[in-house]
């Protein structure tokens, strides 16, 4: 089976449109473009996780088919204003051909989904319940929502286990979403081969409002899961403070708490700006850290073979 990372970026991609902070300026110098975060599983069944409103592109640049099933994590409109442009499949299948395609949320983000989206039920998309801890229905795979605490924005927020038998080997993903803590962690998270988390910045900002995993705060989860193979670094956005930047004034920019340091040394380490200075910090972290896992940065387009 295959991992593609359809988008790795924050809520409005990475670089911001009209953003000339020292990290935009950086990506835009690089051409460097983090579309909104969304994954696709190619397996026994091809599952889409999120669909933002990057999908047409994402499709486009991935030339993948009609997924078999959506898994929404939450009710924020980077992780599901697509789903309208799903409608292509159907208008090009045969009219004795199509059945809707199974989109599961929890019932909490269905309520802000069905608002937007319910000329789709029953036509392009069939509603169906995550309900967290209880493996989803009408898949061949093993997949199980868990609840995640994203802030009161998004209260029907949920991260999924998938589990497959592909190839006689196990296989287990862990999908984080957009989330601040987890209540409560199930055991099914634990040793993963694959884990996929937030790293909305570098470092942990003084007032988290928008309730997003820093990587200065993912890695207690790094360190708690034990990802077996690879762990892989998503919604990476342009908000940490760069030293001396102007653009640190700007609405989204919020100061580090206490910036990720050398142990020892009391040296923050440098924010990373584009994907090569990301690997690198967090290469340099691992190691100082004696974080044994390997750790990367995704990048749109990304396949990973499991
Ligand atoms: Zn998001
Ligand atoms: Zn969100």
């Amino acid at each position: 089976m295959e991992i593609v990372f359809l988008g790795t970026g924050s809520a409005w991609c990475t670089p911001e449109y009209s953003c000339d902070c020292a990290i935009c300026a950086k990506m835009n110098q690089m051409g460097e473009e983090r579309t909104r975060t969304s994954i696709l599983i190619k397996g026994e069944e091809s599952i889409l996780v999120d669909c933002g409103p990057d999908l047409r592109i994402q499709m486009k640049a991935n030339r993948f088919k009609r997924p078999d099933a959506v898994l929404i994590t939450h009710e924020h409109g980077d992780h599901y204003l697509g789903m309208d442009d799903l409608l292509v499949f159907r208008r090009s299948t045969p009219v004795d051909k199509w059945n809707p395609i199974p989109v599961y949320a929890t019932e909490e983000a269905w309520k802000a989904i069905e608002i937007r989206f319910g000329y789709l039920l029953g036509t392009l998309i069939e509603k169906r319940i995550a309900s967290p801890g209880a493996r989803l229905e009408g898949l061949h795979a093993k997949i199980t929502p868990f609840k995640t605490f994203h802030g009161p924005s998004a209260p029907g927020s949920v991260g999924y286990v998938y589990e497959a038998d592909a190839s006689g080997a196990d296989f287990k993903l862990v999908y984080t979403s957009d989330f601040m803590r987890i209540e409560d962690e199930p055991s099914i998270l634990m040793e993963p081969d694959i884990l996929i988390i937030q790293a909305n910045w570098l470092n942990e900002p003084e007032f988290n409002r928008p309730h997003h995993m820093s990587f200065q705060s993912a890695m207690q989860y790094i360190r708690t899961w034990k990802p077996r193979k690879a762990t892989y670094l998503v919604h990476i956005s342009d908000m940490d403070h760069v030293p001396g930047d102007p653009g640190n004034n700007f609405m989204k920019k919020i100061p580090p708490e206490s910036p990720l340091h050398e142990p020892g040394s009391g040296e923050p380490y440098p924010i990373p700006r584009c994907h090569d200075e990301w690997q690198k910090v967090v290469d340099r972290i691992s190691a100082q850290y004696e974080l044994p896992y390997p750790i990367f940065p995704a990048r749109d387009g990304l396949k990973v073979v499991c």
